[in-house]
């Protein structure tokens, strides 16, 4: 017999079928049993009974057994019908069961929310935090919206390129994770902050139009919304304005979300300058919904635009707000050149928000070597250091650049807002303690000192170790 998944078993009512998945509750009650039974499209209850020989297996099954059974669909009497609930208004009258695996009891019950419970733990047992219905709920969620995101532009033209992992830093303003070269002793290749000068590469070489769900790592500080690795769906284009990017960009969060049955607050989304953000809400990221919004999970979109492209750091020098490699907006671009009147260049970013967070952001870029350069050279460097710093990129840039730009949005804050979550870990698979550590797996950790001594490193001891 084939096996049928719970969550059709509605069409099969009066029929005998084969199921297979994981005990969810199991209620013994001596003549008979009673079991919901899980698999990955939803729950149904079973119930054995005046078969003395299944009872007999079915009083041996605990939660998160996995199982396969046989037995006929049938209707609940009326007054037993659950209203609303899948298979409320069946239950299947199981006639065989075979175990396929045992359990022991897992580290937490599996059929309660797992929200707020001791993330170690949570972490450490990843694989079975991930079988509570809201951890299942939110990593569907976060694959279709990217599903969606990903058909939309392929559907328009867009090519999906993988971008290397092992590369060189990219200024993305946060430090970098650095992996060390066995064949180069004592240097090191830099995990992506962000594939951003590939993809600008990808714009010389004439593809146009580009897209990757791509994973960009960041040595930065933890907090609830922000992790050392996370995913962008990364945009780039060429022979387009601001407008051309935003509007594409728009167009794709809109018909994902709406067809995953969201409503968005206000169509087209309201553009609002960095300016007028600050004076208005003293954020650039702010959000826009009512109580009300809040409570129907509603999506309120926004742009920001004209975003001061330099600020001051703390030793008194210039560094770029958002990305080095952006367009100045028309207007700046010969103060930029000149290196004049830099506090009030702006930049071609746009921010996309939503519901106070930062979904996205990107610019229109320098496709001009000699642009690029004016930015490193307000940012205080030298032609040596500008050369050792984005050499490559200039000198790609020599051979035909077409103008271009892009984008990239974070993958787990518009996933969080979807399924209104507060933290990224939320809404990945396997996230990092909040001390960084790795979920399941022991990382980080010291290396053995042959694979040290291979690499060319050696550690100092950390005084509190
Ligand atoms: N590289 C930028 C980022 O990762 C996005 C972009 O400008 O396309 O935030």
């Amino acid at each position: 017999m084939q096996r049928t998944l719970i969550g059709s078993l509605g069409e099969q009512k009066g029929k005998e079928v084969q199921i297979k998945g994981w005990i969810h509750v199991e209620r013994n009650q001596g003549k008979m049993a009673f079991f919901d039974i899980r698999d990955r499209s939803g729950i149904v209850q079973g119930v054995v009974f005046g078969k003395p020989d299944v009872l007999e297996i079915a009083k041996t099954l605990k939660p998160e057994y996995v199982v396969c059974m046989t037995g006929v669909v049938n209707e609940r009497p009326a007054k037993m019908v659950k209203e609303g609930v899948t298979n409320g208004d069946i239950e299947l009258e199981i006639t065989g069961i075979t175990i396929i695996n045992e359990a022991e009891t897992p580290p937490y019950d599996v059929t309660e929310d797992s929200l707020g419970k001791d993330e170690e733990v949570r972490l450490k047992h990843r694989s079975i935090d991930l079988r509570t219905e809201r951890m299942q709920k939110n990593i569907r969620v976060r694959s279709e919206f990217v599903k969606r995101c990903r058909d939309f532009l392929m559907e328009r033209d867009f090519v999906e390129i993988e971008t290397p992992l092992l590369t060189e830093s990219t200024p993305e303003g946060s430090r970098d994770f650095v992996v060390p070269s066995r064949h180069n002793p004592g240097k090191f290749y830099a995990l992506p902050q962000s594939p951003q000068q590939y993809k600008q590469l990808l714009m010389n070489a004439g593809f146009e139009r580009y897209v990757q769900i791509a994973r960009a790592i960041r040595d930065e500080d933890l907090r609830a919304d922000r992790g050392y690795e996370h995913t962008q769906i990364d945009v780039e284009m060429s022979f387009v304005e601001r407008e051309d990017v935003m509007q594409v960009i728009e167009e794709m969060v809109t018909s994902a979300v709406e067809k995953m049955g969201y409503t968005i607050k206000q169509k087209p989304f309201p553009v609002i300058t960095y300016q007028e953000a600050m004076a208005k809400y003293g954020a650039d990221k702010f959000d826009l919904r009512t109580e009300e919004d809040k409570k129907n999970r509603i999506l309120a979109y926004a742009w920001v635009v004209d975003f001061p492209f330099f600020e001051k750091t703390d030793k008194g020098t210039w560094t770029f707000t958002h990305n080095p490699f952006s367009m100045p907006k028309k207007e700046f671009l010969e103060d930029l050149m000149k290196g004049e009147n830099i506090e009030n260049i702006l930049t071609s970013q746009y921010d996309l928000v939503c519901n106070g967070f930062e979904a996205g952001g990107g610019s229109i870029r320098a496709h001009k070597g000699e642009i690029i350069k004016a930015v490193y050279k307000v940012m205080g460097n030298t032609d040596e250091q500008i050369e050792d710093k984005v050499g490559h990129i200039l000198e790609e840039f020599r051979y035909g650049t077409p103008p271009h730009g892009g984008i990239a949005l974070g993958v787990e804050r518009n996933v969080m807002n979807l399924t209104g979550e507060e933290s990224l870990r939320e809404v990945q698979a396997f996230p990092m303690t909040r001390r960084g550590q790795t979920a399941v797996m022991n990382a980080p950790k010291p290396l053995e000192i042959e694979q040290l001594i291979e690499l060319g490193i050696s550690v100092k001891k950390h005084l509190d170790d």
